[in-house]
């Protein structure tokens, strides 16, 4: 499909992406900031929305709202009918086998704890080992230390090279009979590196471990096959794939997903119940007790629908593109430090710049409409493994342009001239 033009008209023998006509369905990026044009590049924390999907949420609560599955009556069944459509859309776009394998959550860190909170209690022991990688974000890290810390079962961490890809021979030797869980990200969120998740899953398999994959970052850039990768949980939130914010995604295997316990109990839940006993439903619904965040399921899969109209794997050639763009200008201003150079890389540009706080270079950036993160990003280890506590973390999406970067990297110039 495209690829922007990123030096003298090359077009890496894509059809050019009109990156102008994508711009146009996203509203917020009309905005000014400091009278400057917004620049987002902040996509890593979250993504602007799609008119279809602003359009879809406004539909749902003027045409459909209701509560869904209790009620016999037709807003009801057209709330429903929404509903179990987005959890098709869902399913269809990670490759699940079923709908049901899809469970709705708030967003990826209950998504996680989720299944902390019921396939760990219930299968992670004392002296079990879980095994994280030193990339992961915080949300794939506490949950797993409050069940060790409840089980007696102890944390293994994988450890990463000097660009920040995982080290697969250290992996391996962390496997054992003990393992019985690695929890991994797809892509890093502090340093942008896609790590090899399928070898990563066939080697946990090996020793009978099951993994779950952080899918967060990787949702919008790369294209999610979960039964491909063999993955037995795949997790995501919605707000980072230009869908509404308060909806996440559990996906897991069928077999796993129907003997694992439910969580939080209530309504919706339940097959009967007496003051003795209850009869749960099966998964899904086991797992999505009470009036969960019925518009914005149906929000997020008008986001699935708006990318897959364009295609996850044209998105992400474009992304490379722009972040090779982007990698380029940056490593060439002096004093720039760029943390995390390994060759598989997605949408995320972490760097400090000498003689400037990352706060600074953050403040200088904002005070032209340009938005970055600064900061620890929800992942100390990972940049304390690089000796820092924070970085600047543009991140990319297929919304940014080379012009966008320009004015990125000319502030970052001017600020290092000032050294
Ligand atoms: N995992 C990764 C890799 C992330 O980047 C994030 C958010 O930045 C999360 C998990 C948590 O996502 P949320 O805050 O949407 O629950």
């Amino acid at each position: 499909y495209f690829v922007e033009p990123v030096a003298g008209g090359a077009t890496n023998g894509y059809t050019p992406f009109d990156v102008q006509a994508v711009r146009r369905d996203f509203p917020i990026l009309q905005e000014r900031v400091h009278g400057k044009p917004l620049i987002w590049f902040d996509n890593a924390a979250t993504t602007h929305k799609p008119q279809a999907v602003i359009d879809r949420l406004a539909y749902f609560y003027a045409h459909e709202n209701s509560n869904i599955h209790r009620a016999a009556h037709d807003l009801a069944a057209r709330a429903t009918d929404a509903y179990e459509a987005a959890r098709d859309k869902v399913a269809k776009f990670i490759g699940a086998g079923a709908s049901s394998e899809i469970i709705f959550v708030r967003g990826a860190t209950e998504a996680i704890n989720l299944v902390a909170k019921t396939w760990g209690v219930q299968n992670i022991g004392a002296g079990d080992e879980i095994v994280v990688s030193q990339l992961e974000h915080h949300a794939n890290i506490v949950p797993w230390q409050q069940l060790a810390a409840q089980t007696g079962a102890k944390i293994r961490v994988i450890p990463v090279d000097d660009d920040g890809q995982i080290l697969l021979d250290a992996y391996g030797s962390l496997l054992g009979e003990r393992t019985k869980l690695v929890a991994i990200a797809q892509v890093s969120n502090a340093l942008g590196t896609v790590t090899p998740v399928r070898e990563i899953i066939a080697m946990a398999h090996r020793v009978g471990a099951k993994v779950l994959v952080d899918g967060a970052q990787s949702i919008s850039h790369l294209k999610v096959d979960v039964r491909s990768l063999d993955a037995d949980f795949f997790i995501f939130s919605g707000h980072k794939i230009y869908g509404p914010t308060g909806i996440g995604v559990v996906y897991g295997k069928a077999e796993i997903l129907d003997a694992m316990p439910p969580w939080q109990g209530g309504g919706n839940m339940i097959a009967d119940v007496t003051f003795e006993r209850t009869l749960y439903q099966k998964a899904p619904n086991r797992f999505e007790a009470g009036t969960g965040n019925i518009a914005d399921a149906v929000g997020l899969g008008a986001a699935l629908d708006y990318v897959s109209r364009i295609g996850i794997e044209a998105i992400g050639r474009y992304e490379e593109a722009l972040l090779g763009y982007a990698t380029q200008a940056l490593r060439a201003i002096s004093g720039v430090r760029i943390i995390g150079t390994a060759s598989e890389k997605a949408s995320v540009l972490s760097f400090v710049l000498a003689g400037h706080t990352t706060e600074e270079v953050g403040r200088a950036l904002n005070e032209e409409g340009i938005a970055v993160r600064s900061g620890h990003h929800c992942a100390q280890p990972i940049l304390r493994r690089f000796g820092l506590e924070t970085t600047v973390r543009p991140s990319l999406a297929f919304y940014n342009t080379c012009a966008e970067v320009d004015a990125l990297v000319a502030v970052v110039k001017r600020l290092a001239a000032r050294r």
